[in-house]
């Protein structure tokens, strides 16, 4: 979370690409029916009366089913009573931003650190404290192992090497912003998950009315999440539209730009194992994104109001169906991969 504190110093696309953020309409405050940022008619009038359940933003951005089964084995109004399965992915996503989360808030406080050697030894600490106290979660993760690329140990040698890049960061970020006279990192806050829940009103927007951003930062109108996995997903990028929607429908005060702070958990593709870092990507939450999350929210209320789950994709489309919480489900009503 450091990197992203010392990437958005660097790049400051608040002053270098004002006009993408300029004159956006699809605010989560707008309520003229032309904008259709509010929902309307039925969608609105089943959530009213708890007819249906209401999407959250990952239900609408996280669009890794191609026909969304997936969606509609979660919120569809004929969906089985069979749970989902735990996936080496989820549950390896969990456990980075544990990490993450823990490194950021333990370390912010403290004096920055000033040589390799010394980052390297406290971050080794950290992992090591880490790795002890969350023992339990990383025994699942090793019984959820079910590819050799999907490895436990790695995973946290690679959460250790991007640690050390986090406390490189910090300091960078310190010395860039002060010219060295102070090493402490009180400059730009950013609230991070467990102190941040916003509650937009779903009749509204037709979001649920819990939303957990992963960070924000208020100054500068930025909202961000934590991803993980195997790539980068361009859809990856409408939960920070969803998420800007639900903060300005409850505030009633703007969110121009997105964080995605990608790791990469394992390389099926790799030839040897690399060593990867955390990818950041901002970008403004402009007024195509907002309007593309809007299309898929309505889309997504079409599909769980139907009396049956959307098809199987196509043959050549089935790539993400054995990363799936539902494969099992999918492969006993028929689904060959
Ligand atoms: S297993 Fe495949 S078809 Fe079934 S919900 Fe998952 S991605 Fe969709």
């Amino acid at each position: 979370m450091f990197q992203v504190i010392a990437m958005w110093n660097l790049t400051r696309p608040d002053l270098e690409m004002k006009d993408s953020v300029e004159n956006i309409k699809l605010r989560g405050y707008n309520s003229k029916p032309e904008d259709k940022v509010f929902l309307t008619g039925q969608f609105a009038i089943k959530i009213k009366n708890k007819e249906i359940k209401t999407l959250s933003v990952s239900d609408i951005s996280d669009r890794y089913c191609p026909t969304r089964r997936d969606l509609y084995y979660k919120k569809g109004i004929n969906r089985p009573s069979r749970h989902r399965e735990p996936t080496w992915g989820v549950t390896a996503g969990r456990i980075v931003e544990d990490f993450l989360f823990d490194l950021f808030s333990k370390e912010m406080p403290k004096k920055n650190s000033r040589a390799y050697q010394i980052i390297r030894e406290i971050n080794d600490q950290f992992s090591n404290n880490f790795h002890t106290s969350n023992q339990r979660k990383l025994n699942k993760l090793s019984e959820l192992m079910e590819r050799d690329y999907e490895d436990p140990d790695w995973l946290l040698k690679l959460l250790n090497s991007n640690g050390r890049a986090e406390l490189g960061m910090k300091l960078l970020h310190s010395l860039m912003f002060n010219g060295s006279k102070d090493l402490d990192l009180n400059h730009l806050k950013l609230n991070i998950a467990h102190s941040l829940k916003l509650k937009p009103r779903p009749t509204e927007i037709g979001i649920s009315s819990c939303v957990e951003p992963d960070f924000l930062i208020e100054e500068y109108k930025v909202v961000g999440d934590i991803k993980s996995g195997i790539e980068f997903k361009p859809f990856y990028q409408l939960t920070c539209a969803g998420y800007a929607l639900a903060y300005e429908n409850e505030k009633n005060k703007d969110i121009n730009w997105g964080i995605i702070y990608f790791f990469p958990t394992r390389d099926p593709f790799a030839y040897v194992k690399p060593i990867t870092f955390a990818q950041i990507y901002i970008f403004p939450i402009d007024g195509k994104l907002r309007e593309r999350f809007l299309y898929f929210r309505n889309q997504d209320y079409n599909t769980i109001l139907k009396d049956k789950s959307p098809k199987f994709p196509k043959v050549n489309n089935r790539q993400h169906c054995e990363h799936c919480q539902f494969m099992k489900l999918c492969k006993s009503e028929g689904l060959k991969i």
